[in-house]
């Protein structure tokens, strides 16, 4: 694996979907090597922005090179791999995991998906050292959300990935889950891969990266989380008052003001659990 250049570089982006301009002004460089995650509210383009990265977007202007190379839409670069945010994916497609793990490989080279005795060796392997192993022939329906996210990193390692892109890995998994995909990231960053995330989760981030994005449109902040997390940048990336709580050792972002459970006397609705605050 190279360590010279940049993983990721963007020179002045824009980038949306046919007309509509969904980031812009994007200028950021990710070295190789970097474990970094990208934040911002729904909407905000975190999405776009790795679709950006694996040519899966509409670039309306500036320059985006990923590992050396220029990215242009519909030619993925190579050495990147992509976890889709699970959301997105059509779980009932009547398809194993094998499949899902092997295709990633297989659809690029052959036309029709027949995979050597060796390609399934090594499908596997990955499985198994996953915590998959055994599971390669169910139906990717019953899997769990820290199983479906660790299958698409199965696929993402088989195709020898540098660059390692997961959108929301942190999204609809428990939270002992999400301590085995950051703990599986940890270490998959420690043999030298560059990885780049994007979540809800600010204090997932504030607790674990060392390096935080805030995009909204435009890239809001860039840096140490306990640079980048004050009301200021927050409330310029989420238009929303936020309060975060430094005491030395950890950063901690909260709601600016307690939000109110009960609306008052006057609130004729049964006590039910509707009022709870959606996550
Ligand atoms: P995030 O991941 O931060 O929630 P997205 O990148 O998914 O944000 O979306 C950013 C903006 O782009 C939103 O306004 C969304 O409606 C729009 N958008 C996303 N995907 C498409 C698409 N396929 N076609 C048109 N607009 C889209
Ligand atoms: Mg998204």
């Amino acid at each position: 694996m190279g360590t010279q250049g940049l993983a990721v570089r963007l020179r002045d982006v824009a980038v949306g979907y046919g007309s509509a301009t969904v980031l812009r002004g994007l200028s950021l460089e990710l070295e190789r090597g970097e474990f970094a995650g990208v934040v911002g509210p729904s909407g905000s383009g975190k999405s776009t922005l790795l679709r950006l990265l694996t040519g899966r977007a509409d670039e309306h202007g500036g320059v985006t090179e990923v590992l050396g190379h220029r990215v242009r839409r519909g030619r993925p670069p190579k050495g990147v791999g992509y976890v889709p945010q699970l959301e997105a994916i059509d779980w009932e497609f009547p398809v194993t995991v094998e499949q899902v793990v092997l295709l990633g490989d297989a659809a690029a080279s052959a036309p029709v998906p027949w995979f050597s005795r060796a390609e399934r060796r090594r499908a596997r392997g990955y499985l198994d050292r996953l915590g998959l192993g055994g599971l390669h022939d169910v139906r990717i329906r019953e899997l769990s959300g820290g199983q479906r996210q660790r299958m698409f990193l199965a696929r993402a390692l088989l195709r020898r990935c540098e660059l390692l892109l997961l959108d929301e890995p942190t999204s609809g998994v428990d939270l002992a889950t999400r301590g085995d995909v950051l703990r599986l990231l940890g270490e998959l960053h420690h043999l030298g891969l560059t990885v780049l995330l994007t979540t809800h989760d600010l204090n997932f981030v504030a607790a674990h990266l060392p390096r935080v994005v805030c995009l909204n449109v435009e890239i809001t902040a860039d840096g140490a989380p306990r640079d980048v997390f004050t009301t200021d940048v927050l409330a310029r990336t989420y238009h929303a008052p936020m309060r975060v709580l430094d005491d030395g050792e950890r950063v901690v972002v909260v709601d600016a003001e307690p939000i109110r459970l009960h609306a008052g006397p006057d609130h004729l609705d049964p006590p039910t659990d509707r009022g709870r605050r959606a996550r």
